[in-house]
């Protein structure tokens, strides 16, 4: 063992620190746990138990279980049980709970009796930045990212897979019933046995069909035409892999500047196009002015929502998505034809003028409709329509859209700004949440567990911008 640090002999007496507080750098991330929720009025916030019945066995105060959890997601000990072992074993833990270890059934309770509780809390760290003048850039990046739920692919059924499902469980009942027809022209005991076995199994297939029939029921009456089984309120979302996921749709507000998470959102809700107006209200919120510019990628381009997103004041940065079949097809896209406001009109590819004929309602939308004179004889025509002329549709309010591209186009880093500040914090959460993500069902829980996510998050940005030591003074300040 020459050459090679050597360890202490395990027979040696050893002199351990005489307080667990000997153990505690005075800039250790622990100390900053505790110092927060010490500040923090937990009756105000709505915790349970906050003041102690007078009868009956005393429990742990809330303090000991939020600082325990908090630990937990800023070190990647998520789960009830590992905490509780953690908590007899942990140093740190020690120091924080002073030596309480409650079981694990205590600490999932927790969880769930003070999920709205825990969520104000974690809201408090964005609140406490914002005072320390964290957030004077004023803007910020939205984006949101699939997160798994509780919840396997093969307990997720849509109309079209519950189809596809009960058609297979058909076919194998009919393989099951000829192979039974087929046994029953035999004799012996070999036939008699294998004929009572494929009755078990049509008897079991039958009764499969029956749960899926039902299941066929319930899905016609849910809103969404969905249904999960094991998380009800999980829903299967779209992802790059084809495959996708169940999960929730997990959304976020980061500021440009120091990359916090000021705001965020779990919802079940499978598109981000309808969320644009719902994030920014929470991101002008969270930083205290109206004014914010607010970068998003192509998934929140809505006319409706970029309308109402400047009518709440702000300012937002959102490229359009290329949806043209035509251009797919190689003819031209809506964008080869050029806008005229000062008649109301659209300048075609051939320079044909192209005047406004008529208003139609599409969805909800009034849509104005444009067309030229003389398509019949343009030498582009086969590049331009199949039909006798090729006609563009306009919103009536799509003026706000293009003055929107506009102000795109002369900020044309926007949109890198926005992927450095927003698919970073995306990364780190999923890491750290490891492979299953959420580990509760029901989208109240998964909201407290992701906003005690987003907490560690920022705790973890803070310290890294001012460190423990002054994060803390600053907390007691
Ligand atoms: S087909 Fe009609 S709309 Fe298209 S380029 Fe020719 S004139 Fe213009």
């Amino acid at each position: 063992m020459k050459r090679f640090i050597i360890g202490q002999d395990r027979n040696q007496s050893t002199l351990f620190p005489e307080s667990l507080e000997a153990y505690i750098d005075e800039d250790n991330t622990v100390r900053v746990v505790d110092a927060y929720v010490d500040e923090l009025d937990l009756f105000e916030l709505g915790f349970e138990r906050v003041n102690p019945k007078a009868t009956g066995r005393p429990g742990y105060h809330p303090s000991v279980l939020l600082k325990l959890y908090i630990y937990g997601y800023l070190n990647r000990i998520q789960s009830s049980r590992c905490l509780e072992r953690e908590a007899n074993r942990n140093v740190e833990l020690m120091w924080l709970t002073e030596k309480l270890a409650p079981d694990f059934k205590t600490i999932t309770d927790f969880r769930k009796d003070n999920g709205p509780a825990i969520q104000t809390a974690c809201t408090q760290f964005v609140i406490l930045c914002r005072e320390l003048g964290f957030f004077a850039s004023t803007m910020v990046g939205i984006d949101g990212a699939k997160f798994k739920a509780v919840n396997a692919r093969e307990k997720n059924y849509t109309r079209g897979k519950l189809t596809r499902r009960i058609g297979q469980i058909e076919q194998s009942i009919e393989r099951y019933l000829q192979s039974l027809d087929a046994t029953d022209l035999q004799d012996g005991d070999a036939a008699d046995i294998k004929s009572s076995q494929l009755k078990e199994r049509i008897s079991a297939m039958r009764e499969k069909m029956a749960e899926l029939v039902q299941l066929k029921d319930d899905l016609t009456a849910s809103h969404d035409k969905q249904i999960s089984l094991t998380d009800p309120d999980a829903r299967a979302m779209a992802t790059s892999t084809k495959a996708g996921m169940v999960g929730y749709n997990v959304q976020t507000v980061v500021d440009t500047e120091h990359h916090m998470i000021v705001a965020h959102e779990v919802t079940n809700i499978v598109s981000d196009k309808l969320l644009l107006t719902r994030m920014t209200q929470l991101g002008q919120s969270a930083i205290g002015r109206k004014d914010i510019k607010v970068f998003a990628d192509r998934g929140y381009f809505s006319g409706d929502e970029i309308m109402a997103t400047e009518a709440l004041g702000a300012i937002p940065y959102v490229p359009k998505p290329y949806t043209s079949n035509a251009r797919k097809v190689g003819r031209f896209g809506k964008h080869d034809f050029i806008y005229q406001p000062e008649d109301n009109s659209y300048q075609c590819p051939a320079g044909q003028k192209m005047p406004y004929r008529f208003t139609s309602v599409e969805k909800g939308k009034d849509m104005q409709v444009y067309w030229p004179n003389g398509c019949d004889v343009c030498s582009l025509k086969a590049k331009c329509t199949t039909g006798k002329h090729r006609r563009i549709k306009r919103w009536i309010n799509e003026d706000i859209t293009d003055a929107m591209l506009k102000r795109l186009n002369a900020l044309p880093e926007a949109m890198a700004i926005r992927r450095a500040t927003v698919e970073h914090p995306f990364g780190t959460l999923k890491s750290w949440m490891g492979v299953t993500h959420f580990l509760t069902r029901r989208l109240p829980n998964v909201k407290t567990e992701m906003s005690l996510s987003v907490l560690a998050y920022n705790i973890r940005r803070m310290i890294s911008m001012m460190g423990a030591k002054e994060l803390i003074r600053v907390i007691q300040a």
